[in-house]
């Protein structure tokens, strides 16, 4: 993986037509959630859920389910906060908790962390690197979150995805309805331009 742009770049093939899928600020409501899955699924796509400590505990059972369903769970921090502006502490207690209420739930602890707003700071990188994890931004932004570009509509997620697309993409999305609502068109619209879902499973944790 390119370390600056974050660019998934299979060995031996730097051109080929893959992207990797995420959703963040999860787990939030089994049905959405599960819509999602039920999506990933019909396309034989695999993604990271990069979730939120207070939201797991609010929705355990759902990081059960993602799990089961086959799919990837990534840490998002606890709180969903700025944490370059925090102590070491602080960050490890973040990230920590999250990686202890997965363990809880489902028996395995998180290999991937996305820092929030893409902020993690030099000691975000440094614990999710203790933590065993590889710390990783996005190169796609759908702007699902951004209601004046988007403005919940999931036609222009769509877009803003397929306008940004290249090799290698990684693809920021959010658990949201109207995500939830394109995702099987977004996933046909790449797909018919020969673009592959990459497995988690097969990214090689480096730390
Ligand atoms: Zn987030």
């Amino acid at each position: 993986m390119n370390e600056k742009s974050y660019r998934f770049a299979p060995l031996g093939d730097a051109s080929k037509k893959v992207v990797l899928l995420s959703f963040d600020d999860g787990p939030k409501e089994k049905e959405m959630l599960t819509s999602m899955l039920d999506t990933l699924d019909k396309h034989s796509a695999k993604a990271i859920f990069f979730v939120n400590g207070y939201r797991a505990k609010e929705n355990p059972e759902l990081l059960k389910l993602i799990q089961e369903r086959g799919q990837t769970i990534g840490n998002h921090s606890w709180d969903h906060v700025e944490l370059r502006k925090k102590s070491k502490a602080e960050v490890q207690k973040q990230l920590g908790d999250v990686q202890d209420i997965v363990e809880k739930e489902t028996g395995e602890r998180p290999l991937f962390f996305r820092p929030p707003f893409g902020a993690g700071g030099d000691v975000g990188k440094q614990v999710a690197k203790d933590e065993g994890m590889l710390y990783m931004t996005w190169s796609n932004g759908s702007l699902d979150w951004d209601l004046k570009a988007t403005k919940k509509d999931s036609q222009l997620v769509i877009k803003q995805v397929m306008d940004q697309l290249h090799p290698g993409a990684n693809i920021l999305m959010h658990e949201l309805q109207w995500t939830a609502d394109g995702l099987d068109s977004l996933l046909t619209k790449l797909s018919e331009k020969g673009y592959g879902f990459i497995d988690p499973a097969t990214i090689e944790i480096k730390s």
